[in-house]
């Protein structure tokens, strides 16, 4: 051992799902959007290159461009607003600026798995409830003492969307912790709780450009909630790193946000795609939970999952599957276009009939 290795933190990080090099594959393995961002995205990247200049200049840290049009696409003032590079960004600064209490936060024991890595990291203490048979969440679970609390809605991998008003149960019964909502799936069939964040001042909800705005290779992601819980967010965030979005970010994501007639155009197509999903993997006898994302969670009684994974991998077809033993019968498919799912499908018959 080195002697200055003791005082090295050690932490086990999070497992990101692979970004294979690879021209051919289909990838159906981290929830990306099968469609490129819109067309405005790429108007307001080529206005930026006809002004490089810019660029020698530290961006706006206030992020205002970006700020200023989520404010309205949602109908919130622009103090509610908090953006960061990716929700994984915004969501490390939120376990650092609200959990800071020595009762323990809660989050469903299956779920987003970053979260233990970020409470590991900065020393919070947390439990996990069970989810049900179904893996739908127990709100009752999430009515007690806590230091806080995050639940994604819809949940993650399992795909299964919250009513809001289970949402707001939650949020109403406690009234002394952070509420975190994380809405990465939201746009994909589920309603969110930003409206809740006028009502209730300890309720956040964050949300993401990486899948319902396909961007990301953008990083952004944001937070909307009551003024006093984004103004801890951005102290904290400016005692870190200032400068987080660069200055194409928040020109390229103000452009996505004002782009509505696209962004429910492309999420429209991606319900629609993962509905037929769900009825040819139905015909080939897969179960999941019904989902509101645009994931599937599925599994099947007659084959085992690992070896599925490992014949699609063999064959270009990417999708996911964790070892983890309360869920290693499933396999999480991202939805893509439609001519990937038909090679999906291809590729599984195949499986099927060795
Ligand atoms: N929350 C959930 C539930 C997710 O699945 C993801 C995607 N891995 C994220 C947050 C983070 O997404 P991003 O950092 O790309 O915004």
């Amino acid at each position: 051992m080195k002697p200055w290795e003791k005082n090295i933190r050690k932490v086990e990080p999070y497992i990101a799902g692979e970004q294979p090099d690879n021209k051919n594959m289909i990838k159906l393995n981290t929830n990306e959007c099968p469609y490129p961002p819109s067309e405005k995205v790429t108007e307001a990247i080529r206005e930026i290159e006809k002004n490089t200049a810019m660029l020698r200049l530290y961006p706006d840290k206030t992020m205002a461009p970006l700020i200023r049009a989520l404010a309205r696409f949602y109908n919130v003032e622009e103090d509610m607003v908090f953006a960061g590079v990716g929700s994984d960004d915004v969501i490390a600064n939120c376990f650092l600026t609200f959990f800071n209490s020595d009762k323990p936060v809660l989050f469903p024991e299956i779920t987003y798995s970053f979260y233990p890595v970020w409470a590991d990291l900065y020393n919070i203490p947390y439990e996990t409830p069970h989810l049900k048979e179904d893996f739908t969440i127990d709100t009752d679970d999430y009515i007690r003492e806590n230091g806080g609390i995050i639940i994604p809605n819809p949940n993650a991998p399992t795909s299964v969307y919250m009513e809001l008003g289970e949402v707001e149960k939650i949020v109403r019964a406690n009234p002394a912790s952070v509420v975190i909502i994380d809405e990465a799936y939201i746009d994909f069939g589920g309603e969110s709780a930003i409206e809740l964040t006028k009502r209730y001042d300890n309720l956040l909800v964050v949300q993401t450009f990486s899948k319902s705005r396909s961007m990301a290779g953008m990083r952004i992601g944001y937070a909307i909630g009551c003024r006093e819980l984004i103004s801890a967010l951005n102290d904290v965030k400016n005692s870190i790193n200032s400068y987080t979005l660069n200055y194409v970010s928040i020109l390229a994501g103000e452009a996505a946000v004002k782009d509505k007639e696209y962004f429910d155009r492309i999420r429209k197509k991606v319900i629609e795609t993962r509905e037929n999903t769900k009825k040819r993997l139905s015909e080939l006898g897969f179960t999941y939970p019904d989902s509101k994302t645009n994931f599937i969670f599925a599994t099947h009684k007659a084959y085992d999952m690992t070896a599925l994974f490992n014949y699609l991998r063999d064959n270009n077809v990417f999708v996911r599957h964790w070892d983890n033993p309360l869920i290693k019968d499933y396999l999480r498919i991202t939805i893509g276009t439609d001519e990937e799912m038909e090679k999906l499908f291809e590729k599984i018959k195949e499986f099927m009939e060795k």
